[in-house]
């Protein structure tokens, strides 16, 4: 894959979420707006949730996500 802004190399990567004890969760993109909920920040409840794949451009750093039905669950 190819930049579409420079035509450098784009690298595969992810993004990094930190929650409680600084646990690390690859970032996720959600269906819908965000509901917020007291208990948990933002509401998940039975909408659909994909882990994000962030390709980063070598040459400008330029990023590009995908959120693919197909990626494993990580
Ligand atoms: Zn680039």
């Amino acid at each position: 894959m190819n930049c579409p802004k420079c035509q450098g190399t784009m690298e595969e990567g992810f993004q990094v979420d930190y929650g409680h004890y600084n646990a690390r969760k690859v970032t996720e993109w959600v269906e819908g707006e965000p509901q917020p909920s007291f208990w948990s920040g933002v509401s998940l409840g039975g909408v659909a949730r994909l882990p994000i794949q962030v390709w980063r451009c070598q040459s400008c750093g330029y990023l590009e996500s995908y959120a693919r039905q197909t990626t494993a669950k990580l």
